[in-house]
């Protein structure tokens, strides 16, 4: 500042300070700011309009002094960022909260509001801009109306889609069950039997042994008890059998009354032995019959167990295990075949 701009503003000041005394104004900064104009009349509208004010009240009342001082003193661009600056941090807060109620990941959006700010602040320090501060709000505005309405369709899809999911999960699941499970007794059914085999002789059939177990006398039980008994009679069955299932050893329903157990990676002797504990697992079987009240205690089977030999096809090696069973029947039921040595 010149000396003559010095000399001029404490001549300005000198001028104010009597006359602010005079008609009873506090001193404060604006106050100070805006008589301090009027004494300079740096504007003909100002002085007009302070003097219609003083007449008026014989004071200017601090809501006419914030009027006129944001009219005719303050930097009008100064006004429009402070403005903005407070929209902004209204905004911020509002969106924040929304934020919070969307449970959404803020670090994106914290990162571009950071960045936005960080602009704001170098406009403040390297002088004002309104375009530039127009342009940084929109920027904002934008970014908030993208966040929310992304957030939002994100909170409410993921909220529809998270039961869609578990509803299409169970029922994958269940429909899981229905192709390879048997519905009756829950162990694997005949066309898990099929597309296992498909795949071990694809794979390794080295080592792999196969059970045939063929409930004995069968039909008797239904032609005595009933179809229900039947059923109850299967499902023990099923149930002893995979009890014994050790070492990857897996049970199948293979037909009506039948059933197959694969052995992986095991010998004849082995596979053998664990037939025969299944044999006399089942032999210990004792059911109620509900109706008649009568105790079932006559389950047997008979089982065929075959190994696969080199070049055995999936048929050739079931045909083999058969006609062990078919031999069991033969001779007496009740027995594995073949006959251990
Ligand atoms: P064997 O000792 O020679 O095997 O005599 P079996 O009576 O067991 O043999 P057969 O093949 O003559 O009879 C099998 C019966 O099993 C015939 C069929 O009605 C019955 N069966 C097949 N599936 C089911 C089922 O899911 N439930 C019931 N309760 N019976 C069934
Ligand atoms: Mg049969
Ligand atoms: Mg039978």
């Amino acid at each position: 500042m010149s000396k003559s701009l010095l000399q001029e503003a404490a001549l300005n000041l000198k001028k104010a300070v009597p006359l602010m005394l005079k008609h009873q104004i506090p001193t404060t900064p604006t106050n100070y700011a805006l008589w301090y104009a009027y004494v300079g009349e740096q504007n003909e509208e100002l002085n007009k309009e302070l003097d219609t004010v003083v007449d008026q009240f014989n004071t200017c009342p601090s809501s006419r002094t914030q009027l006129l001082y944001r009219q005719y003193v303050a930097d009008p661009v100064e006004l429009d960022v402070r403005e903005m600056r407070h929209n902004l941090d209204a905004m911020v807060t509002e969106l924040s909260q929304s934020l919070k109620d969307t449970n959404c990941d803020a670090t994106k959006f914290q990162t571009n509001i950071d960045a936005n700010f960080n602009k704001l602040s170098r406009i403040e320090d390297e002088g004002f801009n309104l375009e530039q501060v127009i342009e940084l709000v929109r920027s904002l505005v934008q970014e908030s109306d993208n966040i929310r309405s992304s957030t939002q369709f994100f909170t409410g899809q993921l909220q529809k889609y998270e039961s869609e999911i578990s509803n299409l999960k169970q029922r994958l699941e269940k429909s899981e069950r229905d192709i390879l499970y048997d519905a009756l007794t829950g162990v694997l059914n005949r066309r898990a039997y099929d597309e296992d085999m498909a795949t071990i002789m694809t794979q390794a059939p080295q080592g792999t042994c196969l059970i045939l177990i063929d409930i004995d006398h069968f039909k008797a039980f239904n032609d005595n008890y009933g179809h229900q008994l039947g059923d109850q009679v299967l499902k023990a069955v099923a149930k002893r059998v995979n009890e014994s299932c050790r070492d990857g050893a897996k049970l199948y329903r293979y037909g009506g009354e039948e059933f197959a157990v694969i052995v992986p990676k095991s010998k004849l002797r082995i596979a053998r032995q664990l037939a025969e504990a299944m044999r006399r697992s089942i032999e210990k079987l004792s059911l109620k019959d509900r109706r008649k009240g009568a105790r079932i205690d006559s389950i047997t089977a008979s089982f065929g167990v075959a190994e696969w030999q080199t070049d055995q096809s999936q048929l050739q090696l079931t045909d083999a295990a058969d006609k062990l069973l078919y031999e069991a029947k033969r001779l007496g039921r009740n027995r594995v075949m073949p006959i251990a040595n």
